[in-house]
């Protein structure tokens, strides 16, 4: 078991729903003041791994639709019953359309120290078509207001590939988001999920998606623009200045270690063992209020699933999958193992091995999904 570990606090609810999510949230806000109640609860009956917490996250959903009462509540909860790091990274996921300089400020007094903005797009018929409750100017008016806040570490979360983007809106997108100096930026592409309302306007013909040639063009133009303004790209959506302001949260899960995941929805991973709650606020709410523990189900990770979530998540970083500590882990070479595979890649050059370990390239990372997808048919 190692020394560190991480805290996710899953807020499901929101304003409205976006026409490309497919995350699990509501939009009943009546419920937040006994869900904060139900998760404090949770907190306080599971506190079981070793460790100290130094990264603590909230996300959603919209965590910034909670009171700042609410929020100080969770972390004092946090303090009172897990060992919590002096250095601990604290960020709070925002959306533009439901906060203000006062709320900022009011975060940065309770302890968060790492805001995560979903601007999305500096451009206002993106934020239409994405259906966002905020404009370009209040999402750039929230940028701004961070650092007069006195938060260092700012992320923005900018989406590309819409139907109608091109290699020109997605650089003017990209320019204003890179003037802004923020300390991180994470660039999605848009994918069309299963259930969406997006999905339904592909099925009916009434949005054309971008194709794969064209996407690839664009993640292209995304890394090297962000290199040219001095980013590093330390994992395939996600860009620093520097490596001190990556995400230290999300660079855990990257490595496979251990996490609480608390509130609906959320997964925990021990090292071994892998549990979910339930998905329902309701029914989250209702087994903690008789007194039962939210969890639905776990399963304990075979030693194929472990090697594909090493070989997923490593693949998808800069540094890659470190081969020596593949073999300590699994007692097994990689090279012996995945053999083919690896020639393969090596020969399409989409990736490189450079001491003792297996990074893709640019061109790797346009192909990462087949990859993968490579790897899994060959484990199961
Ligand atoms: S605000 Fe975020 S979580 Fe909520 S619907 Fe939009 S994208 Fe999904």
């Amino acid at each position: 078991m190692c020394d560190h570990t991480s805290i996710y606090i899953h807020i499901p609810f929101c304003v409205k729903k976006c026409v490309y999510c497919d995350f699990y949230s509501r939009t009943d806000l009546s419920l937040i003041p006994d869900y904060v109640t139900a998760l404090q609860w949770e907190m306080e009956n599971r506190s079981g791994l070793k460790g100290e917490i130094n990264t603590v996250y909230f996300g959603g959903g919209t965590p910034s639709l909670l009171q700042i009462n609410e929020v100080a509540s969770l972390l004092k909860t946090i303090d009172a019953h897990f060992s919590v790091a002096r250095d601990v990274e604290v960020t709070l996921e925002v959306n533009p359309g439901t906060v203000d300089l006062r709320y900022l400020k009011a975060l940065k007094d309770i302890g968060i120290n790492r805001l995560s903005i979903g601007v999305q797009s500096l451009k206002d018929d993106k934020l239409k078509f994405l259906g966002r409750i905020h404009t370009a100017g209040q999402a750039a008016g929230i940028v701004e207001d961070a650092g007069k806040a006195g938060f260092d570490d700012v992320s923005m979360d900018l989406i590309y590939g819409l139907p109608f983007e091109t290699e020109r809106t997605w650089l003017e997108d990209l320019t204003a988001a890179v003037r802004m100096m923020p300390s991180h930026l994470s660039c999605y592409m848009l994918t069309i999920e299963p259930g969406t309302p997006l999905e339904k306007q592909s099925r009916k013909g009434l949005i054309q998606p971008l194709d794969h040639q064209v996407m690839s063009a664009l993640f292209k133009t995304t890394v090297q623009f962000l290199d040219a303004s001095h980013y590093e790209h330390y994992e395939i959506s996600n860009f620093s200045r520097g490596s001190q302001n990556r995400s230290k949260h999300n660079s855990k899960y990257w490595e496979m270690m251990p996490y609480y995941g608390f509130g609906a929805a959320a997964h925990a991973y021990d090292g071994r063992t892998r549990s979910w709650n339930y998905k329902s606020i309701h029914t989250y709410i209702k087994r903690i209020a008789a007194g039962r523990l939210p969890v639905e189900d776990r399963e304990i990770l075979t030693l194929e699933q472990k090697m594909m979530e090493m070989i997923m998540l490593r693949l998808r970083t800069r540094e890659g999958l470190d081969l020596k500590k593949f073999q300590a882990l699994f007692q097994v070479s990689f090279k012996d193992q995945f053999k083919v595979i690896l020639a393969s890649i090596l020969d399409a050059s989409f990736g490189v091995i450079k001491s003792d370990r297996l990074a893709l390239t640019l061109d790797g990372k346009c192909h990462l999904n087949g990859i993968v997808e490579a790897f899994a048919r060959h484990l199961f």
